[in-house]
């Protein structure tokens, strides 16, 4: 600043004394005259020359361009310099602050739940994919639209007009149906000036587990109290009544098999919550597949002789197919033998007396090893097989009962397959005898291997 003062007097100064000696040799009678017009017209020319880089900066300014480098002399170079800088670094905080916003956006549209900003008015700012689909809203095109006329639910409506919205509202998803309900729960939270932010989050998988464990509990819950509340019959009436040997000891035959369900019960729920909870089996204990099916099958043989004294006996075979003699099984010794014995105890349970049960063991078509349980019972109507599996889901209730069934088999059974990354199948109709297999891949089992385990000792 100090050398601008110093370059304007010195200027004047160079005017005042070139004015001078021109109006002496001109012959001017009062050359201080020259000297003032000297020193104004130099003085005037630096400022002309200031003026035009004022111009230049100004010009530079209202284009905004703060790639094109300004290069100015004099008092102007330090003014465009500093104006660039303080420009810069806002242009750079500007590129930053978006940058912010952009990821800020993108974490919330990568967000599970879905988030809807609106203004004061209830118009929509913005909206995160998620919630787009759970309300059918495009995110482009309904920006800028009233929400109360795109979500036309009349519990909707009232819950944005209520002064209060401590508590969340259900409603129905945009793609749910009858049979495939779909269930929103959204939340508005007000913030700033009277704008408000609504989440959204699908509940209908919270709501279906919760549903389950309802009805699992109560299941459970009846499961129980049948046999107990004819055990404590039982007990009662030995307690009240004199009793012959041969009631009493009948009767304490009948307590006995309602407590053998209650623990039937009691250990199938035990191994489910056990299948539930265990890590998945690995693939390096191995045992041979020969002689485990023929021990399953011994096994059905002793389940089958005391239910058919006196009738017709059940044929009960194993046939396995000659190239997987020789073959290995890789997995939980334990849970598989459990899942083979509950199909072919199921088959021995429901085939009447002279029926005939096979094992087969083949491969798959498709790949991998079958050991398919058929029986000539009574079959199983097409409506039944997809809820089969289903824990408690019994299609003949009393049958079920009459054998000491606890209606979990065939979801144990599904489970250790599905930890087995393999399948239960089943094929049945009505009349016809069924077909349950259980179905495992490629990386389950494996023909001649070295030493191996003997078969699973495990058996019940
Ligand atoms: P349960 O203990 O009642 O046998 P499961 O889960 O093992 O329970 O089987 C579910 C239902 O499937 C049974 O109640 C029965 O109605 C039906 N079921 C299972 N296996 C057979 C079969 N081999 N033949 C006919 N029905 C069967």
């Amino acid at each position: 600043m100090l050398t601008r003062l110093l370059i304007m007097v010195w200027t004047a100064l160079m005017g005042a004394v070139l004015g001078y000696g021109w109006a002496a040799w001109r012959g001017w009678r009062d050359p201080e005259w020259g000297a003032l017009v000297g020193a104004l017209v130099l003085s005037s020319l630096l400022w002309l020359l200031e003026f035009s880089r004022g111009l230049r900066w100004l010009r530079w300014l209202q284009k905004g361009d703060l790639t094109d480098e300004l290069r100015l002399g004099g008092l102007w170079a330090e003014v465009a310099y500093r104006t660039r800088r303080l420009l810069q670094r806002e242009q750079r905080q500007g590129a930053q602050a978006e940058q912010q916003l952009r990821n800020f956006l993108a974490a919330i549209q990568a967000s599970p739940n879905g988030v809807i900003l609106l203004d004061a008015q209830g118009l929509i700012q913005w909206c995160n994919l998620t919630a787009a689909q759970q309300l059918g809203i495009d995110p482009q095109r309904d920006l800028g639209q009233r929400i109360g006329l795109l979500l036309r639910d009349p519990g909707f409506t009232a819950y944005m007009q209520s002064a209060e919205p401590t508590q969340a509202i259900i409603m129905q998803g945009r793609t749910h149906r009858a049979d495939r309900p779909v269930r929103i729960s959204l939340q508005r939270h007000p913030y700033g000036e009277g704008q408000q932010m609504l989440l959204t989050r699908d509940i209908t998988a919270v709501e279906q587990a919760e549903a389950m464990r309802r009805d699992f509990v109560a299941n459970v819950s009846h499961e129980i109290r049948t046999p107990l509340t004819v055990l404590s019959g039982f007990v009662e009436t030995l307690q009240t009544l004199e009793l012959d040997e041969a009631t009493r000891s009948q009767y304490l035959g009948l307590m006995a098999e309602q407590a053998g369900r209650m623990q039937s019960l009691v250990e199938d729920l035990l191994q489910l919550s056990r299948l539930e909870d265990s890590p998945l089996p690995d693939l390096h204990d191995a045992w041979k597949l020969l002689p485990w099916v023929e021990s399953a099958t011994r096994e059905a043989q002793a389940l089958s002789a005391p239910l058919f004294r006196g009738a017709t006996p059940q044929q009960i075979r194993s046939v396995v197919e000659p190239a997987l003699r020789e073959a290995e099984i890789l997995g939980d010794a334990r849970e598989l033998h459990s899942a083979l014995s509950n199909l072919l105890s199921n088959a021995v349970r429901y085939t009447p007396a002279g029926g005939v049960i096979e094992l087969h063991v083949m491969g798959a078509p498709e790949g991998g090893l079958l050991l398919q349980v058929r029986d000539s019972g009574p079959g199983i109507a097409s409506e039944h097989l997809p809820r089969l599996t289903e824990r408690f889901y019994r299609v003949d209730r009393s049958r079920s009962r009459e054998t000491g069934g606890t209606g979990l088999g065939l979801a144990i059974v599904k489970h250790v397959m599905q930890r087995h990354q393999g399948e239960l199948r089943v094929e049945s109709s009505l009349g016809e005898g069924s077909r349950f297999s259980l179905w495992l891949p490629a990386s389950r089992w494996r023909v001649a291997a070295p030493a191996t385990a003997e078969p699973p000792q495990s058996h019940p």
